[in-house]
């Protein structure tokens, strides 16, 4: 991708080759990350503890010359021991609503714990520390679409706060380290992401919706269908990721696709590409399930030149054949 004046848009691709640890490596985004530095001739190093992850997702990469990987729980300390890093990325936690609430007080110490850790390591070796945080900082939001300014409409002790008030602190001590102890800081907030190497039991709509519809089942909306969620493309993210690893902006940067659709919505949409009709049942909207989202990303098109490609449609189409054909 270039700028209007077709200047290469900084980005990991244009840079010297980089030693980058990554926590979460063997889920679904963290996999897309080290996929995307490998090909670019970095060095990675993964860490994991699978508690949401898949060895799967490890074992595509095991084989390769430039990459390491590190079982271990990052809550407990990270245990690198190698040259020195250029980036410590934390994106180690598990992030489906089920996984969480399964998972709570573990989500907690990796949001809380794992994240120090993580700067301690990036402090000790000079390097660049990048938290994934998500659009749940903003909880059931009152202010739509939601501006990086907002902060959030959050239940502290409600279902979903294990995960939502762990990303909160994790920003927080991101920025105390940034502040009194000048670590090279990044934040993203990151809205619902969809792609390959999702788990097909990870619970999240688009897996649930996608994997029901080949299969014949009824669609299991919650609620009535109406709330809205904005849903991006994997590629779209890691682009994004990989832009603003570069360009010097410790503030958080939403990464999302403000493209907006109700469950229902979809439903048709699913339904419309894999032609044939769908049946759908309703139960229960989940406690403090956010009504709507959607990110502003006026701060990550005017300081990254970045703003998602990928529609809806074309994403769905290319995780249906894959769901498909599970071995291509
Ligand atoms: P995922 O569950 O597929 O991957 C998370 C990985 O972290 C898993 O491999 C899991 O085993 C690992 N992990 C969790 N706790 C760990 C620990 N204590 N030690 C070591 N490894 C641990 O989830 P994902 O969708 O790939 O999410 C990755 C990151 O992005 C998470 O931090 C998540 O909060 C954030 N995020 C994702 C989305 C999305 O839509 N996918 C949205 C917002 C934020
Ligand atoms: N959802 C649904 N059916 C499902 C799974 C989820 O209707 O089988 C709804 C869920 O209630 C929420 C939206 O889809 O309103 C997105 O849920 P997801 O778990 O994917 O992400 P999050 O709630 O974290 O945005």
């Amino acid at each position: 991708m270039t700028t209007p004046e077709s200047q290469p848009v900084p980005s990991t691709a244009t840079s010297h080759p980089l030693r980058i640890l990554i926590t979460g490596s063997a889920g679904f985004v963290g996999s897309h990350l080290v996929e995307r530095f490998l090909n670019e001739g970095h060095t990675v190093i993964g860490v994991d503890n699978y508690i949401s992850g898949q060895v799967s997702n490890t074992d595509l990469f095991r084989d390769h010359p430039r990459f390491t990987f590190i079982e271990a729980d990052v809550s407990h300390g990270i245990p690198y021991t190698g040259d020195k890093l250029d980036w410590v990325m934390h994106f180690a936690s598990p992030a489906s609503p089920p996984h969480y609430q399964q998972f709570p007080v573990e989500t907690l110490m990796v949001g809380a714990q794992g994240t120090q850790n993580g700067l301690e390591l990036a402090h000790a070796h000079g390097a660049g520390f990048f938290l994934a945080s998500t659009s749940e900082v903003y909880g059931d939001p009152h202010v739509h679409p939601q501006p990086e300014t907002y902060w959030g409409n959050v239940n502290p002790i409600g279902v979903r706060s294990c995960y939502d008030e762990a990303k909160r602190y994790a920003e927080a001590i991101t920025m105390a380290y940034h502040r009194s102890r000048g670590v090279n800081t990044r934040i993203i907030r990151i809205f619902n992401t969809y792609g390959p190497r999702m788990r097909p039991d990870d619970g999240r709509v688009i897996t649930n919706f996608v994997h029901q519809a080949l299969r014949g089942e009824p669609l299991t909306v919650y609620g009535d269908g109406s709330q809205t969620r904005s849903f991006q493309y994997i590629d779209d993210l890691v682009e994004g990721i990989s832009r603003l690893m570069m360009v010097k902006y410790h503030e958080p940067v939403n990464l999302g696709n403000p493209d907006e659709f109700t469950m229902l919505e979809l439903v048709k949409n699913i339904e419309r590409l894999v032609q044939v009709s769908l049946n759908y049942t309703l139960s229960p909207l989940p406690l403090d399930d956010p009504r709507q989202r959607r990110p502003d990303i006026n701060i990550a098109s005017t300081k990254l030149s970045w703003r998602p490609t990928m529609s809806l449609n074309d994403g769905l189409s290319i995780i249906i054949l894959q769901y498909k054909n599970p071995t291509k």
